[in-house]
């Protein structure tokens, strides 16, 4: 039987709750015990798909193609494990579930509620991963903050697994701010006192208090925060803002927070916690040998958590190639024929960033031409190699007009086509080509030096394709579709060999890059970005010379 631990927040939102749950079971998973990780999201959508990335940041899609929040990223950046459907639920899945059974007529008559049929419902997801013997801890984050009408089921059915389960079967972690007023030049503890309140209210009480705080904690304070919170003095954890995320584990180990959670669960079986991997690339991370900067093209460039694992496979890659990568953000909407070389010219390196709709797209085909004209290191992504394609299409093969039938449906050049499978399609909901598939790598191609395989399985998040109606023009203008599917051919990786890097996949190579395993396609890019950083700076210093 496993054991599960609840992680909720309190306070406010944006404490990074995701990232603490996740150095936790970092921590479990590092002393050899077998740990998932699951979020509970309070929202009505059935998954984060249909949201705009301006709501929720990025959708997260997972190996079995679920589309969920972006902690599970984090998860498995974190794990090195695989997620799955079953690890991301929300409000609107369990209604949806339920509104089905009571249509099969399975509730035999009875008034369905709140409780007992959604909070059952919850329950029994909360517990499914554990039902196997596959691992000792599931973990849950609760998403939300404590006080919020809507994760209010969610807390109820924490409190009744609190009372089903046996004591050491369960436990609570409670994340809460610990806010510092400069005037008073005190930290305050009542915003935590009134969380851990409302959370006990519901009938739901902290076995530990982890404290997101600016200032260190004294042990007076702590001793403050226990006597009021009912909670054990060692139980109340200083979590302090650290440098990068990647500390955070190591932060929470020094507070003890993983031995507690096992003292507190009964787990005697466990080992010294061996982390050498990640030290050694936080090290690597903190103690760059140079930098490169890359420019990010993309729309939804306000909101840093649109583009999360991209920004993270990046974090992975420096480390890697023991440089810092600094990633300026470029909204695609404000470039210009006329402005292009001044906004990219300082760049050693082009992501052109996936995507939805036609806002932006003029600027990113843009981009992709000074990039491939310049021989400045280029990586699309999904909609970034799209807009490749369409770019090689106008400016290469002459095809006035290419586009994509997403942006311009009445295009006389449709070289990025609507899937077959995809064109029956009405509803909007997890109906897009979702998940891993496999892709065929042909050899003595950039990207099989990169994989170093003639085999790969990388995740997508795509309705349109390639146009391989086109593919003999392509071809004979010098692009090499390096990648294809094995069964349907659909073409999943573009490059152009006369280019130091040239390189456009279909595929979403950033869903799969952790500390231990980044993204091969990013290692490459970065590595071709110090590259060209390295000769730009070669040729600069040699016209010195030249002058001197
Ligand atoms: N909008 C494009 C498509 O649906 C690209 C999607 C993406 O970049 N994830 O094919």
């Amino acid at each position: 039987m496993a054991k599960y631990i609840f992680v909720t927040g309190g306070v406010t939102s944006s404490l990074g709750k995701g990232i603490i749950a996740a150095s936790l079971a970092k921590l479990l998973q590092a002393r050899g015990l077998r740990v998932t990780i699951q979020k509970f999201d309070p929202y009505i959508n059935v998954d984060p798909g249909t949201l705009n990335p301006y709501e929720h940041g990025e959708c997260y899609v997972t190996e079995d193609g679920a589309e969920t929040d972006l902690d599970l990223g984090h998860y498995e950046r974190f794990l090195n494990i695989f997620t799955t459907q079953a690890n991301n639920v929300t409000t609107g899945r369990i209604y949806q579930t339920v509104i089905n059974k009571e249509r099969a007529g399975a509730f035999l008559g009875k008034t369905v509620q709140v409780v007992p049929h959604i909070t059952d419902e919850i329950k029994h997801r909360m517990l499914l991963l554990g039902q196997d013997d596959q691992y000792d801890i599931v973990l849950t984050e609760i998403g939300g903050t404590v006080g919020d009408i809507e994760s209010l089921p969610f807390i109820e059915a924490v409190r009744q697994l609190q009372w089903e389960l046996p004591d050491e079967d369960v436990m609570v972690v409670h994340l809460t701010l610990i806010p510092y007023l400069k005037a008073a030049k005190e930290l305050k503890t009542k915003p935590t006192q009134h969380s851990v309140k409302m959370l006990s209210e519901t009938g739901v009480h902290p076995d530990i208090l982890v404290c997101r705080t600016e200032e260190p904690l004294s042990e007076e304070l702590k001793r403050k925060i226990a006597l009021f919170c009912n909670v054990k003095q060692e139980a109340v954890i200083e979590a302090m803002d650290a440098s990068t995320i990647y500390e955070v584990p190591l932060h929470m180990l020094r507070e003890k927070l993983d031995l507690i959670c096992l003292r507190k669960l009964k787990i005697t079986q466990f080992g010294e916690p061996n982390l050498d991997k990640w030290k050694v690339f936080l090290d690597k991370l903190k103690y760059p040998k140079s930098k490169v900067t890359i420019g990010l093209i993309g729309k939804y460039i306000e909101l840093q958590d649109a583009y999360k694992s991209i920004l993270e496979s990046f974090i992975h890659a420096g480390a890697m190639n023991e440089v810092k990568v600094q990633v300026v953000n470029v909204h695609s909407e404000f470039i210009t024929h006329e402005n292009v070389a001044e906004k990219l010219q300082n760049f050693d390196g082009l992501l052109v960033a996936p995507g939805f709709g036609l806002r932006g797209i003029e600027g990113k085909i843009i981009a992709v031409k000074y990039a491939r004209e310049n021989k400045l290191p280029f990586f699309g992504i999904c909609l970034g190699m799209q807009m490749a394609v369409i770019e090689f299409g106008r400016n290469v093969l002459g095809l006035t007009d290419a586009h994509s039938v997403e942006m311009e449906p009445n295009t006389p050049h449709p070289v990025i086509n609507m899937m077959e499978e995809q064109k029956k399609i009405k509803m909007m909901g997890g109906t897009m080509r979702l998940g891993a598939y496999p892709c065929d790598i042909q050899q003595n191609t950039l990207a099989h030096r990169i994989y170093g395989e003639t085999l790969i399985l990388e995740r997508h998040r795509h309705r349109y394709e390639f146009n391989n109606d086109y593919l003999d023009q392509y071809q004979a203008a010098g692009m090499v579709t390096s990648g294809k599917n094995p069964e349907t051919s659909l073409v999943e990786i573009i490059e152009l060999p006369n280019h130091p890097f040239f390189i456009g996949v279909q595929y979403h190579p950033e869903l799969k890059s952790t500390v231990e395993r980044p993204a091969p396609l990013f290692v490459s890019f970065i590595d071709a970005a110090k590259k060209f950083n390295e000769n730009k700076s070669a040729v600069k210093s040699a016209s010195k010379d030249a002058l001197i």
